[in-house]
């Protein structure tokens, strides 16, 4: 998607900090932290909800989350971490590419 920030980071367009890629997703630190680790997990394609993956789709972003399970040392995640996929206005997703918060590095805050 043309004028997708995500897209525009995979395709290098915006400069970012990555921390791994494949020919699936890649993982990004957030420009705006909101823990000590704060990375994003995000599939190539670009699907805008969730609603909107097909069911391969879905079992991709499953996969991720195995992924990020075998990375935890190396992405900086000793002691656990958490997962979150802000969907739609309530949530407050500001870009519209399926994409999954890690945060953890510290004790997180009980929400
Ligand atoms: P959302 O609010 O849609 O769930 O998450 C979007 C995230 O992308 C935010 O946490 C925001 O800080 C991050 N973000 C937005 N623009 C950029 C960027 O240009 N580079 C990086 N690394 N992160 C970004
Ligand atoms: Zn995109």
């Amino acid at each position: 998607m043309e004028d997708c920030v995500f897209c525009k980071i995979r395709k290098g367009e915006i400069p970012s900090t990555v921390l791994y890629k494949d020919e699936e997703m890649m993982i990004i630190k957030d420009i705006n932290p909101k823990a000590k680790v704060h990375l994003i997990a995000i599939p190539n394609e670009h699907v805008p909800m969730i609603e909107m993956m097909t069911t391969e789709g879905c079992c991709e972003l499953g996969k991720f989350m195995g992924k990020i399970s075998h990375m935890q040392e190396e992405l900086g995640l000793t002691n656990g971490y958490r997962l979150i996929i802000n969907q739609g206005e309530h949530a407050g997703q500001t870009v519209g590419h399926v994409h999954v918060h890690i945060l953890g590095g510290e004790q997180l805050k009980d929400f």
